[in-house]
């Protein structure tokens, strides 16, 4: 009794202090534990989401990369099975999940199929989850039942002048009376070729340089929005990209997203948050491509024995599978930044940076392991490894993660 009196009092006033705050936001002891933990609920979602995609995705993925574009029939169950709301609440006809759960998600899509897992984080991640946090009340009664369960969003930034320095925009909204008529042409829009509405980032205000980029809603069926051809991808073929032009759309002041000229500000945070989706979209590809090749590495026989079993061959098998399981911790650790409220922007920033560039690492390393079979289509590590390869590209380039990384390895230092 008394070496537990003798404990408790030597437990430091900091932790005690941190305990109660923990505690006061509903954190218990029991929910630290490894990044690999999940509640009951993101098990569900993950295994849910698992069973979806082997079922549902994996028999159409030759037909959708053939096609270019995601079977309807699919589409329609991915609403039905809470998908393409996640995180939406169960009020507006959503799945009420966590973040953690929307990244779980991802991933366990894109181990079958990148494309769908491009469509799903994107319409989460960056359209259902800007809404849900600047949206007014009206605005997520009239669009997030239909995001839920209708039809899937599109986030229109880039321009074909406007990419890494998306903050110059050419896209203007000019005040009309009570309306906003926009003129402007998106690029690179994924989602447009199915997508109901569009989220736009126009500038209101261009004497304000960057502090005049406001966020509209535009319906798909609004006058003068035309799309344009499917982009003809290396990778990703059956997500549609295409641009999307703007021409005389008028659009009432109500369907502003959020406050005027704080477009730049929910751009750049709500792509930190995407940024973690593209993570878990890279460590997910990484992983089929790793689950389709070790099973041949076992059989496969040369020199009278299985390829696996040769030492070089270990070694980078393990090599590779050390590097997915760092860079899957990272995009872990990132997720649960964001669900404890506390700063993640570099933490986003190293978790995209890492997996696009394992994913690209643990990808070309299966061709490898299968040898010539693993360049034919015929096997899916060829696939794998052209869809990985839009994460070093898309939300910010690798370039543009570095430089995020800089920046805050500066402000920590000056
Ligand atoms: C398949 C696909 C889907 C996409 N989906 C969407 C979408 O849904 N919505 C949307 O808004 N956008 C989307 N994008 C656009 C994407 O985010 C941009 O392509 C990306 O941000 C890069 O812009 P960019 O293509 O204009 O390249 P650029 O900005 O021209 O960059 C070219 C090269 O220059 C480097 N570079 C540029 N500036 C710097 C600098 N200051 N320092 C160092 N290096 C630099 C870049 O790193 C890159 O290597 C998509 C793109 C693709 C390919």
């Amino acid at each position: 009794m008394n070496s537990i009196k003798i404990a408790l009092q030597k437990i430091p006033k900091d932790v005690i202090k941190a305990k109660k705050f923990h505690l006061s936001r509903g954190i218990s002891s029991s929910a630290v534990g490894p990044l690999t933990q999940f509640t009951e609920d993101e098990m569900l979602m993950k295994e849910t989401v698992a069973k979806l995609a082997k079922d549902e995705i994996l028999p159409l993925v030759k037909k959708m990369e053939k096609e270019g574009k995601i079977d309807d029939g699919l589409l329609k169950k991915l609403f039905e099975n809470g998908v393409m709301g996640l995180e939406i609440p169960t009020e507006y006809g959503g799945a009420g999940s966590n973040f953690m759960s929307t990244i779980l998600s991802v991933e366990e899509i894109a181990k079958v199929d990148g494309s769908v897992a491009a469509l799903v984080d994107i319409h989460n991640t960056l359209v259902n989850s800007l809404i849900m946090k600047v949206g007014t009340d009206e605005q997520k009664a009239k669009y997030l039942p239909k995001l839920a369960q209708q039809f899937p969003g599109s986030f229109c930034l880039t321009e074909p002048n406007s990419g890494s320095d998306a903050f110059s925009l050419k896209t203007e909204a000019k005040k009309d009376g009570n309306h906003y008529v926009i003129n402007g042409s998106k690029m690179w829009i994924s989602n447009s070729d199915i997508a109901g509405v569009f989220i736009v980032f126009a500038n209101a205000n261009t004497s304000a340089g960057y502090r005049g980029i406001t966020t509209f809603f535009v319906d798909r069926e609004m006058e003068g929005v035309t799309i344009g051809k499917r982009e003809d991808k290396l990778g990703i073929k059956a997500s549609g990209t295409c641009m999307v032009h703007f021409e005389n759309v008028r659009v009432p002041e109500d369907n502003i997203l959020g406050e005027f000229g704080k477009g730049y500000k929910y751009a750049a945070s709500f792509l930190n948050e995407g940024r973690i989706g593209i993570g878990a979209q890279m460590i997910g590809i990484s992983q089929g491509a790793f689950d389709a090749t070790i099973p041949y590495t076992l059989e496969r026989k040369q020199f009278g024995n299985s390829i696996f079993s040769f030492q070089s061959m270990q070694h980078q098998i393990a090599q590779v599978h050390a590097e997915l399981e760092a860079a899957r911790l990272l995009v872990y650790n990132a997720a649960r930044l964001v669900e404890a409220k506390q700063e993640f922007a570099k933490e986003a920033a190293i978790a995209k940076l890492i997996a696009s560039e394992t994913a690209l690492k643990v990808t070309a390393k299966c061709i490898d392991f299968m040898g010539g079979v693993g360049f034919t289509t015929d096997f899916p590590q060829e696939k794998f490894f052209r869809d990985c390869k839009i994460g070093t590209i898309y939300e910010g380039t690798s370039n543009m993660q570095l430089s995020t990384i800089a920046k805050h390895i500066k402000k920590a230092y000056s």
